[in-house]
């Protein structure tokens, strides 16, 4: 496995283009993140912010330009390389994706890319020290006290944590979050981003974490990143940046009216 030099970024995409059926969908994006930073991704739908998590983690692979994600060029791997390279990404979606008759903790040790099926004597097939391992990463995410608890008896927010739990029980040294808060109100949405934002600094894992709503991402982002049409529009310390400035990229028209 590839390991980082020390000071490489985390991610680097350079001049990385990609189309789907002859339409340009990504066009030009370069992007280095350090370790340890909480990107936020911002942009209109279509603006092909999905696609760029899914070039990180060699789901796709670009057109043009080239991708190094851990020290790794994911359109240079081979399959089992690639495998081990997704090991290290964790990825959180938008809907959750546990299962829900099993509680909490059986989620977090079923591992994201595990079968539907529970391994026969349930979470007691797992090792002691994993099993503690799980719940102490349920315990980060403020979920300990609910782990025997069937995962569709949670809240969306309770459910999208369990996921993150899920995600670190993994050791990610990277994670990629797809509009994880879409699908939650605005209260649970501030819960499961402040609490990537903490693990994020805690283990100094970097995060780049897709996100339409304007506030939530000032708020939680060290750097916002922008994307419209596929290409990459801003980039700035999310402190230099004022609601007004990012609100014109998802609608331009409306600020030159204005
Ligand atoms: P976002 O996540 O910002 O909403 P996406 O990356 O999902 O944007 O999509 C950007 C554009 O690429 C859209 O026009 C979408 O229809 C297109 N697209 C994304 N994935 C595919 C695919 N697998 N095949 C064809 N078109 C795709
Ligand atoms: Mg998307």
């Amino acid at each position: 496995m590839a390991e980082r030099i020390d000071g490489e970024p985390v991610l680097s995409l350079s001049e990385v283009g990609k189309g789907f059926h002859g339409t340009t969908v990504l066009d030009g994006i370069s992007l280095d993140v350090p370790q340890g930073q909480f990107v936020a991704l911002a942009g209109p739908s279509g603006a092909g912010k999905s696609t760029l998590l899914r070039l990180v983690n060699g789901m796709h692979l670009p057109d043009s330009g080239t991708v190094r994600t851990l020290g790794e060029n994911p359109a240079a791997c081979s399959r089992g390389r690639l495998r081990a390279l997704r090991a290290r990404v964790g990825f959180v979606f938008q809907q959750f994706g546990l299962v829900g008759r099993l509680t909490a903790l059986e989620n977090v040790l079923m591992g994201s890319l595990a079968s539907l099926r529970l391994p026969r004597y349930g979470v007691m097939s797992y090792p002691r020290a994993v099993r503690a391992r799980a719940v102490e990463q349920l315990d980060r995410v403020g979920l300990a006290e609910l782990r025997f608890q069937r995962c569709d008896t949670l809240s969306g927010g309770q459910q999208q944590r369990v996921a993150v739990a899920r995600t670190l029980l993994q050791g990610p040294e990277l994670i990629l979050a797809d509009e994880p808060v879409a699908s939650l109100d605005p209260a649970a949405s501030v819960l499961v981003l402040d609490t990537l934002k903490r693990i994020s600094a805690e283990d100094g894992i970097s995060v780049v974490c897709s996100l339409h709503q304007i506030e939530l991402a000032l708020a939680t982002a060290d750097r916002v990143v922008a994307l419209r049409g596929g290409r990459l529009v801003l980039d700035e310390p999310a402190a230099d940046l004022t609601a007004d400035r990012l609100r014109a990229i998802y609608d331009p028209g409306e600020t030159r009216a204005g």
